[in-house]
This record gives structure tokens, C-alpha cells and sequence, in this order.
């Protein structure tokens, strides 16, 4: 059996998950990496986007992260994201009326650049959200 890491994901409002896994799979700015036991230390950003990981029987699971930071040790990782949440507990209709909502707005032509890029980003993590919720199986 694979050696396992301990993952630990928490947000300024909750403990999501601290788990014995095989692999972590996240979405760092500088693109996607993936941790197995014994890796070199290392500290990234993360960028809106999922952590796919298998845990201590097999079984693949996915988190939706909105960003944040992760640190890898030998036998750690540790994601501070700004919000996240277990693909079970992702809230279909809610992610669906981000969706709108962000819609809406980019449409609006009076909107300046911050408010665009804003608007830019809270449709990306509806749409993670929503292709994560709809993930089958997982
Ligand atoms: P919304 O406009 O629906 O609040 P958002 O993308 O602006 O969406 P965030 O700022 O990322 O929301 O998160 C705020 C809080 O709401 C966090 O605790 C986050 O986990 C939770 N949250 C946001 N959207 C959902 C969702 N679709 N299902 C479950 N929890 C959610």
C-alpha cells in the first residue's frame, strides 16, 4: 500500500477535512501539482479550482478551493483557502444563481475593471462549483 500524508484544508470559518491520504492533486497559480508522501517542502498559492485526492482506501474525493496558500511537507499538507467545501456538501442552486448573478453583472457595460474582474472571478467559482457538484461518483 502507498505511503500516506495527512491533509488538512481549513478556512477562516472551518475545519473542512484533516484526512490520511495517497495523492493530492491542487490547483496552484503556477499550475496544477500533485503531492505524494516524502515531497520536498514547498509553498504555493492557489488559484480558484479543485483538490482531487484519494484517500487511505482508494477512494478519490474532490474539494472546491476559492484560493488560498499550501504548504507540502514530507508527510503534510496544509491548504488555507479563503473558502472551500467538500464536493457533498456544494450547493447546487446556490452556485447556479452565483452563476447568474456574475452573468449579469459582466453583462452590464456601465462596469468598471474591478468590478469586472470581480465579477470575472465569482463566475469561475460558480462554474467550479457547479462542474464539482455535478461530478458523479466522486
Ligand atoms: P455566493 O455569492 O453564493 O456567496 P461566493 O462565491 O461569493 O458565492 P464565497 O465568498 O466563495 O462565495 O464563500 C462564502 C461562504 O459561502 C463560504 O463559507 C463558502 O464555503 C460558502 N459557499 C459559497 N457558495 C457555496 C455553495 N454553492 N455551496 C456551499 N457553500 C457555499
Amino acid at each position: 500500500m502507498a505511503e500516506l500524508l495527512k491533509l488538512e484544508v481549513v478556512t477562516p470559518e472551518q475545519y473542512v477535512i484533516s484526512e490520511d491520504v495517497e495523492i493530492v492533486m491542487a490547483p496552484g497559480t503556477l499550475g496544477e501539482f500533485g503531492v505524494l508522501s516524502g515531497h520536498t517542502p514547498f509553498l504555493t498559492s492557489l488559484k480558484p479550482g479543485r483538490i482531487n485526492y484519494k484517500d487511505s482506501t482508494g477512494k478519490e474525493k474532490i474539494i472546491f478551493v476559492s484560493g488560498g496558500f499550501s504548504e507540502a511537507l514530507p508527510d503534510r499538507v496544509t491548504v488555507l483557502a479563503e473558502s472551500a467545501e467538500r464536493r457533498r456538501d456544494i450547493d447546487l442552486d446556490r452556485a447556479r444563481a452565483a452563476l447568474e448573478r456574475a452573468q449579469k453583472r459582466l453583462a452590464q457595460e456601465k462596469s468598471d475593471n474591478i468590478s469586472f474582474e470581480r465579477a470575472k472571478i465569482a463566475m469561475y467559482r460558480a462554474i467550479e462549483r457547479i462542474k464539482i457538484a455535478e461530478t458523479r461518483g466522486l
